[in-house]
């Protein structure tokens, strides 16, 4: 188990929806950080309580310890431990030391090179594919739930809150609890939708926002009917590489396992025509 009382609560670096994100250093060897994602319990929190602390009483804990088993993937934050107080729940995660969120870094960086999105697309990818083999859908993939770490630009995926198992069957659009306006056009449309063609939906959303500073859509109408304006700077791989990932039909857009073979992390293979 972990000792909370070995460490020292230090600043807070992230204020979400649903509790607060501190850091807090090792009394004895400063230099061990942890996070400190600490959450209010809810009602039906409190209720699962009784069955006792042998199974994680939080979706969140129970989706992060399917992806803890080695061999890890560098590119989703670790999950130490988690303490479970009164009034509170506490997950003790890997510190991403001098990281930003995805959103701050391109809020922050005037038009991001190929090369570095390329560089964060390909861990991104990485933590993406690891969670769907381990049946893990994260379900809020967007760029305040990504972090980058400078210099390295080393990037790990957070925020597993509105995970859930894959099974056999596919999603409602009940089940999707992530942003709005990252919401896949066949959940909107179809009402049920498959984790797989989610995800390469989501990677398409994140790759043009890391290009243009912005979202490809802001609302369900945009995202089921709206063209995405696409900037003249961008190669002919990257906007080939985005308009496949965002083809609105899920049967014809490129498959989770197609998107790193794209020619696009292969800059040395011609672009197609
Ligand atoms: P919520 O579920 O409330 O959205 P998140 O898990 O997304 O909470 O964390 C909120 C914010 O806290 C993040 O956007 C990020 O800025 C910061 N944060 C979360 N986890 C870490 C971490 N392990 N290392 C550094 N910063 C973090
Ligand atoms: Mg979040
Ligand atoms: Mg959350």
């Amino acid at each position: 188990g972990f000792d909370l009382s070995q460490f020292e609560v230090g600043d807070m670096i992230g204020d979400g929806t649903f509790g607060e994100v501190y850091v807090a250093s090792h009394k004895r060897s400063k230099s061990v950080k942890v996070a400190l994602k600490c959450m209010v319990k809810s009602q039906e929190d409190r209720y699962l309580d009784v069955d006792g602390h042998s199974t994680p009483v939080l979706a969140e804990v129970a989706m992060m310890l399917r992806l803890m088993n080695a061999p890890r993937c560098p590119n989703i934050i670790r999950l130490h431990d988690w303490v479970e107080l009164e009034n509170n729940f506490v997950l003790i995660l890997e510190y991403a030391e001098s990281c930003q969120t995805l959103h701050q870094y391109i809020r922050d960086t005037v038009d991001i090179e190929e090369n570095q999105a390329r560089r964060l697309m390909r861990q991104l990818i990485r933590a993406v594919m690891f969670c769907a083999e381990r049946g893990v859908f994260h379900g809020d993939i967007h760029t305040a739930n990504i972090l980058v770490t400078q210099p390295r630009l080393e990037l790990k995926l957070i925020d597993f809150g509105c995970a859930q198992p894959i099974t056999h069957k596919p999603f409602n659009r009940s089940d999707y609890r992530g942003a709005g306006n990252c919401m896949p056009p066949e959940a909107l449309r179809c009402r049920v939708f498959h984790a797989n063609p989610a995800y390469v939906w989501t990677l398409g959303i994140t790759l043009y926002e890391i290009m243009h500073g912005r979202l490809a859509f802001n609302n369900r109408q945009s995202i089921m009917f709206g063209s995405i304006q696409i900037h003249p700077r961008l190669s002919t791989a990257c906007v080939d590489l985005i308009s496949q990932c965002l083809i609105r039909n899920p049967v014809k857009r490129l498959q989770l396992h197609q998107v790193e073979e794209h020619c696009w992390f292969n800059p040395t293979t011609p672009n197609p025509v």
